[in-house]
């Protein structure tokens, strides 16, 4: 990992004109360091204002306004002050020529540079190796290696798997029977859409720049390793083996973990995370609270009756989602239950969170976290930077059109 800060490199990076490894080496210290983050933001900014800028031809007037400028310059001495030398007045008239003429060069030269600039070196595809079988992108089989363009489909079929390098960012592999299509690969977005199937992604960019669109949720990564999979109906079931997934329906998100799962349904979204170490009556409590939508207070009462019952400190982390989740009595246990586990921090009060402050949220989440952590799986200057970055930058605001 850099000990030095990146910033320098930020621009090159965000055109891919780094390797592979370098790349990898930058964004392991983005994961960690919010001022390079901060920067990489601004230049990711300024290349998006970059993009729109239309382009002109150099304006008629430009010219016509310079000629005869320098041609006033030729014939007629400048009008010299009464004691002025004869010498002083030849060269000021040169020194306003060759001034006129810079201006023009200078005025021809940015606007030659600003037209000859290199366009960043984004490939609008990616590529793709074949693992097993022959994996098609559009109607075409891959027989070794592929390019999958902005807008195809790849699909694999019972026999079939196919790794895509995800430019330098990481790395997708894609199970038999999966579709999946490329929607968009930019230096501040590369975006998947997973139709049906299981993808398994390693991401080491920084967080935020890898999505993947489901039928029932957006996948945002956040540094990190994970599959997904999507059955037909729509739903899906997210596994996080290090770092974090955010998991995000509209208004509607859940964080995973390293060492947690979640399920998303069609026209619900994201449900809550849990660990997948929880006990099999908790997952099936969970299911019931988050999909169920018929289900009656009765039943609600009795599924959180059996999931408060078999939680365990590292669970508040499907109880600290589930506080703006259920309402009335049910969120006052739910708030008991966790602060029976991890006491509220200074500054946050039972009202608060009651009321769903989120600065009080977010404070009582910071002090919970240290019990949903997996040592052998999150690295921990991971997790914290992912607070921190969550907690301080402004948050881009994800929507499915669907
Ligand atoms: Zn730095």
């Amino acid at each position: 990992m850099f000990s030095k800060h990146v910033t320098k490199d930020l621009s090159a990076y965000c055109h891919g004109e780094l390797s592979n490894a370098e790349s990898r080496q930058l964004a392991e210290h983005l994961i960690s360091c919010s001022k390079c983050r901060t920067k990489l933001e601004e230049i990711k900014l300024g290349i998006r204002l970059a993009e729109q800028l239309p382009q002109h031809s150099a304006p008629d007037y430009l010219w016509t306004e310079l000629e005869p400028l320098i041609e006033k310059q030729k014939p007629t001495p400048l009008r010299l002050a009464p004691k002025q030398h004869p010498f002083v007045a030849v060269w000021q008239t040169q020194f306003v020529a060759i001034a006129a003429v810079l201006v023009l060069v200078t005025t021809f030269g940015i606007f030659w540079v600003y037209r000859n600039r290199p366009v960043p070196q984004t490939p609008a595809s990616w590529e793709v190796a074949r693992i097993d079988g022959t994996p098609r992108i559009g109607s075409a089989g891959i027989s070794n290696k592929g390019q999958l363009a902005v807008g195809q489909w790849l699909e694999t079929d019972g026999n079939s798997r196919a790794k895509i390098a995800v430019e330098s960012i990481g790395q997708v592999e894609i199970d038999p029977n999966t579709r999946v299509r490329l929607l968009q690969t930019q230096p501040t977005e590369h975006r998947l859409e997973l139709a049906h199937g299981k993808m398994s992604a390693r991401i080491w960019a920084p967080p935020r720049l890898f999505f993947v669109d489901t039928p029932s949720a957006v996948a945002a990564d956040l540094g990190c390793a994970y599959t997904l999979e999507v059955d037909d109906a729509g739903a899906s079931l997210l596994r996080v083996t290090s770092g974090w997934v955010a998991l995000q329906l509209r208004d509607r998100e859940s964080m995973v973990p390293a060492g947690a799962a979640c399920r998303t349904r069609r026209g619900i979204g994201p449900g809550t995370p849990y660990f997948e170490d929880a006990s099999e009556q908790f997952c099936q409590a969970l299911t019931k609270l988050d999909f169920e939508q018929n289900a009656t207070s009765a039943s609600r009462t009795a599924a959180l009756d059996v999931l408060l019952g078999e939680s365990r400190a590292r669970d508040t982390l499907t109880l600290w989602h589930l506080l703006a989740r259920v309402e009335g009595k049910d969120r006052i246990r739910v708030y008991e239950k966790v602060a029976g586990f991890v006491p509220l921090p200074a500054g946050v009060t039972r009202e608060g969170i009651l009321q769903l402050d989120q600065q009080m949220l977010q404070l009582w989440r910071d002090k919970l976290e240290a019990s949903w952590s997996s040592d052998l799986l999150v690295p921990k200057p991971v997790a914290e930077a992912y607070w921190r970055l969550k907690n301080g930058a402004s948050r881009r605001v994800i929507k499915l059109n669907k």
